[in-house]
């Protein structure tokens, strides 16, 4: 996820800016005054009681915008990205935000301020009430709500600079030379990210192979814990003898056993530009896992993808592999095939489930050739890169 903050008295151009950023970067734009403004029209309760504070230029209650906004976030979870003009406006929004942003497991990329001197946003906001209908939009209004900046809304500068994420656009220039600075800004930040995807799917649906031909593609780190495991069992170590033993039987390894293995792989892999895994995280403890050790690196998961292959078709695929030399010693008999299938079904499902509310998990259909299979899966990728 890339998220925003336009941050920027009134007249600025928050509003005017956004609407290339919305479009560029596939990113959804929540601005609490015109979320305030829909109340207001349709006379809701929070509008009725925002009414007189809007009209005389001073600032909406916490309570109110945490309420507004809150609603609006949850109900958009599929956002690639959100993008906040005129939130956060006080230095205690700052914290209702971080908290906003920790519930859906992600944070704020940067806040991006635009400077422009008082007169200027005054001329604007003077010119733009000609043709607005805004009731705050006359001088007298106009210059309470600069007051307010100066006084409540600048103090959230200091939040975002002792943060180390706070950028500055000169506001005060052309629409377009204004465009391409905040551009210059964003591209920076999403170069800045990991991007982190979970590859699921049903045992045979083909999500190894694809794993790791898309991070040979896009230069990302492969991590598999069926491999890493492996790897253990090859080299005989005496985690690898307690694996083969757990194999055999049909069980999944232990977390504190994966755990190890991938922050083990995580620490031996900085500098990279993001991680795919596959095989994990199985069960909605291991999610919990991943999501923490992601951000003690200051990341989270970009996308999952699910590859899709109907039953009958996963079977027969299995059975196929455990005839050949790729045979698993996890997948060498009938009735483990069948208890790995149903593995997958009760406990990773769950956190399918659990990623498709949070952030949306793309679906893809995983019948056909590996490279058409691969067209798909690489497009999500893409869209990724291209959008954060
Ligand atoms: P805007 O469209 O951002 O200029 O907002 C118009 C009016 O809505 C402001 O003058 C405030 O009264 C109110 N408002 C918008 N966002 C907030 C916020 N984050 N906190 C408090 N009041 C807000």
């Amino acid at each position: 996820m890339l998220n925003i903050a336009l941050f920027g008295p009134p007249g600025a151009g928050k509003g005017t800016q956004s609407e290339f950023l919305v479009k560029e970067f596939n990113l959804f734009y929540i601005s609490t005054g015109d979320l305030l403004r829909k109340e207001l029209a349709a006379e809701t309760r929070l509008g009725l009681q925002a009414r007189s504070i809007i009209a005389s230029g001073g600032l909406v209650s916490d309570e109110i915008i945490v309420q507004v906004i809150e609603k609006t976030i949850t109900e958009h979870p599929e956002a690639n990205g959100f993008l906040f003009d005129g939130f956060p406006r006080t230095y205690i929004q700052c914290y209702i935000l971080e908290g906003l942003m920790m519930k859906l497991n992600t944070s704020l990329n940067c806040l991006v301020s635009l400077e422009v001197d008082e007169e200027t946003s005054v001329r604007r906001l003077l010119e733009r009430g000609r043709t607005s209908g805004r009731t705050d939009d006359n001088e007298t209004v106009i210059r309470n709500r600069l007051r307010e900046y100066s006084e409540k809304t600048l103090p959230v500068l200091d939040f975002y600079r002792e943060k180390g994420n706070y950028q500055r656009a000169n506001g005060n220039q052309a629409i377009e030379k204004v465009t391409a600075d905040i551009r210059v800004v964003v591209r920076n930040e999403l170069a800045k990210y990991l991007v982190n995807v979970v590859v699921f799917g049903y045992p045979g649906s083909g999500r190894g192979s694809q794993g790791a031909a898309l991070a040979r593609k896009y230069g990302l780190e492969y991590v598999a814990t069926g491999p890493m495991l492996d790897q253990e069992i090859k080299a005989r170590t005496p985690l690898g003898q307690r694996i083969i033993g757990l194999y055999e039987s049909g069980q999944l390894v232990p977390d504190e056993i994966v755990v190890q293995l991938i922050e083990k792989k995580l620490e031996r892999s900085s500098g990279v530009k993001g991680f795919i895994f596959k095989g994990f995280p199985r069960t909605l403890v291991q999610s919990y896992i991943l999501d923490g050790l992601l951000r003690k690196r200051g990341s989270s998961i970009a996308r999952s993808i699910e590859i899709e292959v109907p039953t009958l078709e996963l079977i027969k695929r299995l059975d196929e592999r455990s005839r050949t030399d790729r045979c698993m010693p996890y997948d060498n008999t009938t009735a483990k095939i069948v208890q790995r299938l149903a593995e997958h079904e009760t406990k990773t499902v769950p956190v399918i489930n659990k990623y498709n509310q949070l952030h949306g998990v793309v679906k893809v259909d995983g019948m056909g050739s590996f490279e058409e299979v691969f067209a798909r899966t690489s497009g999500v990728l893409e869209s990724i890169f291209r959008n954060g």
